[in-house]
């Protein structure tokens, strides 16, 4: 199981911070954390306080990650706050004030969960766009958790993207007087600035035009699409008129088997496209 901390948040566990210092901001943090853990408030103060002693966890950039191991609660907790001014004595380790402080108390019998969420929370919030979108204008509860929930979906959107980039891929015939080679590319590799396409046996370059690309890129659009609604596609048939009655042909079998001729206008010529699609696993359609 991948722990991400955007996963555990919901309506509660995002807030808007009033205080203007450590102190007050801290009991804001650990009054809310006593509620959705139900454990008692002094522990929790007693051990973050014990915890931001022997270092601070002020980690630069505006960020905060306070965070302690508690027995007995089932999930870990994370509370986002956002606070409305910046905390200047958090005593950061860049000297930097603090705006955004990610508190987690993680149950002490899971310390890969605890390290994943910790993991999760610096590599999503080391981005400083996030988090000045986080801080910008007057924070409210539900701007937060939608900005931190859109920014997981793109970089989810992202990883898909660069998944599918290795299945989709693209030959035609070379053009070449009795070469009989296969000109073959990643389509997600037209949008390099490096890309050449050649030829494998006579080493014809191929340059692709504007309109081309265009047209090709949107072409890898509607597989990223199709690839997207894969879970419900397994379910869909196409039905097929033919003498006597219609066959039905499991739309999985069309993916799997995406195997498509696009005849598209290239140099002056119509030119088939031979389309290669695999699904992003082999048990995708099991
Ligand atoms: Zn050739």
């Amino acid at each position: 199981m991948n722990y991400d901390f955007i996963g555990f948040l919901n309506d509660e566990s995002v807030m808007v911070l009033r205080g203007s210092t450590k102190l007050e901001i801290m009991d804001e943090l650990i009054d809310r954390a006593a509620e959705l853990t139900r454990l008692n408030r002094d522990v929790i103060y007693r051990m973050t306080w014990k915890r931001e002693q022997m270092m601070t966890t002020g980690v630069g950039n505006g960020l905060a990650l306070p965070h302690i191991r508690v027995n007995d609660i089932p999930q870990p907790v994370v509370i986002v706050g956002v606070s409305e001014k910046p905390i200047a004595d958090y005593q950061s380790q860049d000297a930097q004030p603090v705006r955004v402080v990610v508190f987690i108390v993680a149950p002490d019998e899971n310390p890969e969960a605890y390290l994943q969420l910790l993991g999760s929370v610096s590599r999503r919030l080391r981005n400083p766009e996030l988090l000045a979108k986080l801080t910008e204008g007057a924070p409210t509860e539900a701007a937060i958790l939608q900005t931190l929930r859109e920014s997981a979906e793109s970089a989810f959107m992202n990883t898909k993207t660069e998944e599918l980039a290795d299945k989709a891929k693209i030959d035609f015939g070379c053009f070449e007087e009795g070469c009989d080679g296969a000109v073959s590319f990643r389509l997600a590799d037209l949008n390099s600035r490096t890309f050449q396409a050649v030829c494998p046996k006579c080493h014809r370059p191929y340059e692709i035009d504007g309109a081309l690309k265009e047209k090709l890129d949107r072409l890898l659009k509607l597989i990223g699409s199709i690839r997207e609604a894969e879970d419900i596609l397994g379910d869909c048939f196409v039905s097929v008129n033919v003498a006597g009655g219609s066959v039905r042909v499991p739309y999985a079998l069309l993916l799997t088997r995406l195997n498509t001729l696009i005849t598209l206008n290239y140099g002056g010529r119509s030119v088939d496209f031979h389309l290669r699609v695999e699904p992003s696993s082999p048990e995708t359609f099991r």
